[in-house]
């Protein structure tokens, strides 16, 4: 059979693509339901592109300090659309996911202001910026204080206590959708949004802040759709479709918005200025393709979901459960685990398959960290990745695939190292 043959000539075995069959082939209403999101989410962009009028003029870049640059304020108002927001900042001077949030922290926050998170810890990279762990620039060091209420142990919100931790100091609520490196539940979109609901009840003129990242299409809805006053995500994860070179966004609110401009260029300059260079076609064709990669990532997630799971390890989300972003965590208990994984993952790619991936340092984390990107763009995520610190439990989390294939042969390769390893006995 001519498929075989080419898992063969990959290096994979028989015995791993037919037990990935037979997953597979448990999996395809589950597949069919992601193809219908993503068509719905299809829609809702290509209506915002042509709502905006799009044209081929706004791909032109500009240079210098980017005065009315249009292919750069129709992005926006493209993602403004789209995603049910007043204003949106889209640039590729947003230079990160943490950059974004970092700048929507600063552009809303003053002294003497406080932060709630009522969903525990948020993602690593942002201990330092808020100064949970001690950092020269933290939020912290200019008088802003941080106040945290972790989930209840079975994932609910610990409401009893949001409520203590709400003050007339709280300004903003940072609410992290996916799980990032923690192994809480990641939260559905309508769980936001009882949230905000509840935490406006009590204040109505906090802010509340998702940091969204991951979580893109990957429902019909978003957090904007159930109150949240801004968005916040990097376009090297799912809004870029794996074609946008850079950048972050922010959605939301038109104060919001602006106060973040102020922070990200300077105070009175805004959002007019920042100059597009080359960039903006492939952000508006990666948003374009973002709902279709996004399926193909969720379907390579839920794949290795189950197939380690059937093998025995503890796997967050289940095979089984609803998803509301692209991760799948995979607790493989030893740190040999989580470094063949990353071998499979590394050595099933396009770009930089011969290498090995090794655990290293990384600035922002707190432990060594192995990661596997044989990616078109450094550090995407969006692009087949996988990454775990060299921490217990042992956990690696795996995300993205531009293409459902290229997601199910990385799971098959990971699989084939773990299995050449003793690891795992199929
Ligand atoms: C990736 C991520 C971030 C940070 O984004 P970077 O682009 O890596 O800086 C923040 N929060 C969550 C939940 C993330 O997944």
């Amino acid at each position: 059979m001519e498929l075989e043959e080419q898992y063969k000539r990959l290096g994979i075995s028989g015995k791993v693509l037919e037990f990935g069959r037979e997953i597979e082939r448990s999996l395809r209403e589950r597949f069919d339901s992601i193809d219908e999101t993503a068509e719905y989410n299809q829609l809702k962009v290509i209506r915002a592109m042509q709502e905006s009028r799009v044209s081929d003029i706004h791909f032109a870049g500009t240079t210098g300090y980017g005065y009315n640059d249009m292919g750069r304020d129709t992005l926006e108002e493209v993602y403004a659309r789209a995603f049910h927001g007043e204003d949106a900042l889209v640039r590729p001077q947003l230079i990160s996911g943490t950059h974004a949030l970092t700048v929507a922290l600063w552009g809303c926050l003053r002294p003497g202001d406080e932060i709630l998170s009522p969903v525990g810890k948020p993602y690593d990279t942002l201990e330092e910026v808020i100064g949970i762990r001690d950092a020269a620039g933290s939020l912290k060091e200019f008088g802003v204080s941080y106040r945290q209420v972790d989930l209840l142990p079975d994932g609910s919100f610990d409401y009893e206590n949001i409520r203590k931790a709400i003050n007339e100091k709280t300004k903003l609520v940072e609410i992290q959708r996916s799980k990032g490196y923690a192994t809480r539940p990641t939260l559905s979109v309508s769980r936001i949004g009882e949230l905000i609901r509840f935490i406006k009840e009590i204040k109505p003129d906090v802010i509340c802040m998702v940091d969204n990242c991951y979580g893109e299409f990957v429902e019909r809805i978003e957090p904007t759709d159930v109150g949240a006053d801004m968005i916040v995500g990097s376009l090297i994860k799912n809004p870029g479709g794996g074609l946008a070179p850079i950048g972050g966004y922010i959605v939301g609110r038109k104060d919001c918005i602006e106060l973040a401009s102020y922070r990200l260029t300077a105070p009175g300059l805004g959002k007019e200025v920042g100059a597009s260079l080359g960039v903006s076609q492939s952000l508006y064709q990666g948003l374009f393709l973002s709902p279709t990669v996004v399926a193909g990532a969720l379907k390579g997630a839920i794949f290795a979901a189950n197939v380690y799971e059937r093998l025995g390890f503890p796997v967050s989300p289940s095979g089984s459960e609803s998803r509301h972003d692209i991760i799948q965590a995979v607790t493989f208990g030893t740190p040999e685990g989580v470094i063949k994984f990353c071998e499979g993952i590394q050595a099933a790619a396009p770009v930089d398959s011969y290498v090995t991936p090794e655990p290293w340092a990384m600035p922002g984390y707190d432990s060594d960290v192995i990661m596997a990107a044989g990616a078109f763009i450094q550090g995407s995520s969006i692009e087949l990745s996988a990454d775990g610190p060299i921490k217990p439990p042992y956990a690696v989390y795996f995300q993205g695939g531009l293409t459902w294939y290229h997601a199910k042969l990385g799971i098959l390769m990971s699989l084939q190292k773990l299995s050449d390893a003793g690891v795992v006995t199929l």
